[in-house]
């Protein structure tokens, strides 16, 4: 087979003529040489089409690509030159422009319909098939998602209609089973939907099926040809499953027609080859194919790495080419149940794929190839002139949305490792082109990523059918125990009488959540007590022994993820996923301050003169009491009260009262995990009460509080008055709240831009100390971000919080229900309610996401925490004054902005003061060890929590000298 192989790919590559060196090629082999030039470029062509005016793209161009020492080609430095400066920006802009526009045109087959079909017919009468797909930018609500149903739609028609009268083009128009339809139409199911998520995994697929319906319909009634396109893993098995549905559906069963995408650089590609060959001989009618290596490599591994989960893609290019290859001899072994599309540019994989085809004695015309317009034209013709029929995979749409497009053929073109890049420039021997491709995965093909000492742990993987399901179950079996009585446990003994409060589920209030009992004053002295007690022995059990409890707590934690988690949704309204990061945060936390403690708390030898020995350590203070807020219920109590105990302090935990029972199984797991007793308890109550009797109690040394400004000044207050009988300043380490901005500049990306203000706003209805609560927007996007903003926001579905279609769930009882009421009643003078959702569940505690735009920045929805899914928007006339606008507050926690100029984002760094400000990036969901959390100003004391030097709060240094001097004879 090598041999033929050879054969083959030597004789289509004699009948390739080399195209001239355009333009294009001349930027590709610079970009090539040079990866920051590569880099700035793309970033350049990504900015472009949003730059209105000529002043914008001399600063661009500025920014991007002059004032640094490189090689460009002639004729692009010309046009760079002058557009970067001033005087003739205006002519030069636009050559600028113009070269982005030429690059487009390269890969896209026309703005409209209308004008690509006229180069579609062109491509038909040169004897070439198509498919088109619609470009667009990514749907963010409802109604993006229906209009772009419609374009579809009329796609399918306009092309069936216009291509009834091209001339007959044997090769292409007809196959062994008769007329192959010229309309060829590709769809992508994540512009048909908008925030597709595999957690909601079954309504999902309902929602496609019913939108996608209609368009197999028509499809199969004007004969056209309708594949789906695979996008990220993400939408992997919904893709799978609507196919599956809409193929199997009786209507549509005898249409031959419709088709999918196999990714071989997927671990699953072969499992999905055999599903696909399942549902051909299961309908009884053939299904196409398109194979193809994949295009979202980069991001599938970047995303993978983010998030620690397996990367789903096979790593090496090797395996991927090997998986390519032996799916391709699968399905062309198979012609009787699929019609299989080779898509690829690559030599040695076509040409395999061809002789693989001849030995499996594929009737000729039973398959066919594919490649990409605009690219590897030269082979595409050489194909085509031997006699095989390819099919031209051609975008329609206009460069603003079709950018993100062009940047991905941009880089495959420029990647390295690329066929292309090797065939054309490189000068490689055409018997190393056609080399078999080496099959054994490599190294990192089931994705080691970082060797560090520490991890997170991974968020639960709601691709997987299996963690949807263990998820249903804890969800059930946590209904079955409501509602459950929290005890006190302190001084070794348990006791669930006397005053209980009692909490209602605030998703339905028709069900009690918890029946907290209340400490008492006598619990607090004896708890006290007891932790005073057990300090000395656990100050001075080694660091190692402590972080090893520690560990063993994580681990505790880890197993019963899915149970703590479905408790929150219970227990304080937490949207599924939210609670399970919530939940491997608190792992997180444990196994971060683990494995630093030795190395922040340990003993250190310090710099010294001969004769002298000093050494520096950090010891445990005392009884820590740990006051926690209701918000991150497992993840901020057992933060706290981890880098406590690890420190060597004996920890009073004093959880909100509204979260008592999460604090009540984080209590378990540590016993479980094997604390000595003593050294962790639990005093549930009203925070009025037992938090401050607790704060200004002589014998507790140290207090860490997290919640609202309020109670966090009055425990600063009450913890520097001493008391009689107390022998120990107390520490405070104090996280407050905020009144975090986002800055939407006028060249920010308004894709990324919508889904990032849409999970920071109205992620868990808003009630996060991190969430975006104020919105400033440069004059110049207003326009064109508010109207896909408010769409996005109308598409929130505001659900209970165990509902896995839920993206909104209820706020936490019936006083922060009355408050958010009230505010949106009366959001004050100088406020203008552009948007307030209405459509929402029955039976708890639900306020509707509410978008306000303020007029006067001293209003106080633009001042005051409002812990809810309101959203105060400010319309602003410059990026200088939108930071004014945003660091215009008293709190200083979070901040955001989305902006694609390089010397904004700059001078955002260092003057958008926030304790986390984050770039193009949501502002909330903080990960331990890489985004250490906490703000200053009145939104907290500086520390920041699972970062560096946060163990230090808790622990009390010393310094020991010894003279190691004896009679002037140095040790
Ligand atoms: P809260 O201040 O009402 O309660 C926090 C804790 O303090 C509870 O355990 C409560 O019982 C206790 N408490 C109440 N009064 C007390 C007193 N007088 N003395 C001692 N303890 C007392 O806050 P909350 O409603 O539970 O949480 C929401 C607030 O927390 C928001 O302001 C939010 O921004 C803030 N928060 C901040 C961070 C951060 O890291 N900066 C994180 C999460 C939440």
């Amino acid at each position: 087979m090598e041999a033929e192989v050879l054969e083959l790919g030597r004789l289509i590559r004699s009948h390739s003529r080399p195209s001239s060196q355009s333009l294009f090629d001349g930027l590709m082999d610079a970009a090539m040489e040079d990866e920051g030039l590569k880099a700035d470029l793309f970033r350049l062509l990504d900015v472009l089409p949003v730059l209105s005016s000529d002043d914008d793209v001399s600063r661009h161009v500025r920014e991007y690509l002059l004032g640094k020492q490189r090689r460009v080609p002639p004729i692009l430095g010309a046009a760079l030159k002058a557009a970067g400066a001033r005087a003739l920006s205006g002519l030069s802009a636009a050559a600028v422009r113009g070269i982005a526009g030429q690059m487009a045109e390269r890969f896209i087959v026309g703005a409209s319909v209308s004008q690509a079909l006229l180069r579609l017919y062109a491509l038909h009468r040169n004897g070439f098939a198509f498919s088109a797909d619609l470009l667009g930018e990514s749907t963010v609500g409802n109604s993006e998602a229906e209009q772009f149903c419609q374009r579809y739609a009329a796609l399918i028609q306009a092309l069936s209609r216009e291509t009834l009268g091209w001339e007959e083009q044997p090769i292409v128009d007809a196959g062994p089973r008769g007329a192959i339809p010229r309309a060829n139409i590709s769809l992508k199911l994540s512009s048909l939907l908008p925030r597709l998520d595999p957690l909601d995994h079954e309504r999902s697929v309902d929602c496609l099926v019913q939108r996608m319906k209609p368009l197999f319909l028509a499809a199969a009634q004007n004969k056209a040809a309708l594949t789906i396109d695979m996008e990220q893993w993400d939408l992997h098995g919904i893709a799978w499953d609507v196919f599956e549905t809409l193929v199997g559906m009786r209507e549509l069963a005898s249409w031959p027609h419709f088709g999918i995408v196999v990714q071989a650089y997927l671990h699953s590609a072969s499992d999905d080859a055999r599903r696909l060959l399942a549902a051909a001989r299961g309908r009884g009618t053939p299904l196409a194919v398109r194979l193809v290596k994949g295009a979202y490599w980069d991001f599938e591994v970047a995303h993978a790495a983010q998030h620690g989960y397996p990367c789903p893609v096979l790593v090496s290019k090797g395996a991927t080419d090997a998986s390519f290859e032996s799916l391709s001899e699968l399905f062309l072994a198979n012609t009787d149940l699929v019609y299989p599309g080779i898509g690829s540019h690559n030599l040695r994989s076509l040409s395999h794929a061809l002789v693989a085809a001849r030995h499996a004695g594929a009737p000729a015309g039973s398959f066919e190839l594919q490649c990409l317009y605009g690219m590897a034209d030269a082979q595409r013709q050489a194909l085509k002139d031997l006699g095989y029929r390819v099919r031209v995979y051609a975008p329609v749409g206009e460069l603003l949305p079709g950018i993100a497009y062009l940047v991905r053929r941009l880089l495959e073109n420029s990647a390295n490792t690329g066929f292309l890049r090797q065939s054309t420039h490189d000068g490689v021997p055409i018997e190393d082109l056609l080399k078999a491709p080496h099959a054994e995965p490599s190294e990192g093909d089931r994705g080691a990523w970082t060797d560090a000492r520490f991890r997170n742990c991974p968020h639960a993987d709601f691709t997987d059918g299996e963690v949807r399901l263990r998820f249903a179950r804890a969800l059930q079996e946590q209904a079955r125990l409501l509602p459950i009585t929290v005890p006190v446990s302190a001084a070794a003994r348990e006791r669930a009488d006397g005053r209980q409060l009692r909490h209602l589920c605030p998703g339905n209030t028709a069900r009690e959540a918890t029946r907290v009992t209340c400490s008492t004053a006598e619990d607090v002295e004896a708890a006290v007590e007891t932790a005073r007690n057990a300090w000395p022995p656990w100050r001075d059990a080694g660091i190692e022994e402590r972080a090893a409890l520690l560990e063993r707590l994580a681990d505790v934690l880890e197993r019963d993820r899915f149970e703590l988690a479905a408790l929150q949704c219970r227990e304080v309204g937490k949207p599924v996923r939210e609670a399970d990061a919530d939940v491997t945060e608190a792992v997180d936390m444990c196994r971060y301050y683990a494995s630093v403690a030795q190395g922040e708390l340990g003993v250190r030898r310090l710099p010294g003169q001969p004769g002298e020995d000093n050494v520096m350590w950090h010891e445990g203070r005392g009884v820590a009491a740990v006051i926690s807020p209701w918000n991150f219920p497992l993840a901020i109590l057992c933060g706290m009260t981890a880098a406590n105990l690890v420190s060597g302090n004996t920890v009073i935990m004093k959880p909100a009262e509204q979260s008592s029972a999460v604090a009540w199984r984080l209590f378990k797991a540590a016993q479980e995990a094997g604390f000595p007793p003593g050294v962790l308890q639990l005093l549930p109550g009203p925070g009025e009460e037992v938090g401050a009797q607790l704060v200004s109690h002589p014998l507790v040394a140290q207090v860490a509080f997290t919640g609202s400004r309020h109670v966090g000044l009055e425990i600063l207050a009450a913890a520097g008055r001493a008391k009689p009988g107390q022998r120990q300043i107390k520490r405070v380490v104090c996280e407050m709240g905020g009144k975090n901005a986002i800055i939407v500049d006028d060249d920010a990306d308004c894709d990324e831009a919508v889904a990032g203000i849409l999970r920071s706003a109205f992620g868990y209805a808003g009630q996060k100390c991190s969430a975006c609560s104020r919105l400033v927007v440069l004059e110049r996007i207003y326009d064109t971000l508010m109207p896909r903003l408010l769409d996005a926001v109308k598409s929130i579905r505001v659900r209970p919080p165990e509902d896995p279609s839920c993206e909104m769930g209820p706020v936490i009882d019936q006083a922060a229900f009355r408050r958010l009421e009230s505010v949106i009643r009366e959001p004050g003078t100088g406020v203008e309610l552009l948007f307030k959702g209405t459509d929402l569940p029955p039976g708890g505690w639900y306020v509707p996401p509410v978008v306000l735009l303020v007029h006067d920045a001293s209003s106080p929805v633009a001042r005051e925490e409002l812990f809810g899914p309101i959203l105060a928007v400010m319309k602003v006339p410059s990026f200088e004054s939108a930071l004014e606008h945003a660091v215009e507050s008293d709190y200083a926690l979070t901040g955001g902005l989305y902006s694609r100029s390089p010397s904004r984002i700059e001078t955002a760094r260092r003057a958008f003061r926030v304790g986390n400000l984050y770039v193009n990036h949501e502002i909330t969901g903080a990960m331990v060890g890489r985004q250490p959390f906490g703000g200053f100003s009145m939104s907290g004391g500086g520390t920041k929590a699972g970062g560096p030097g946060y163990l230090l709060n808790f622990a009390d240094p010393r310094v020991v000298t010894e003279n190691t001097m004896r009679r002037g004879f140095v040790i």
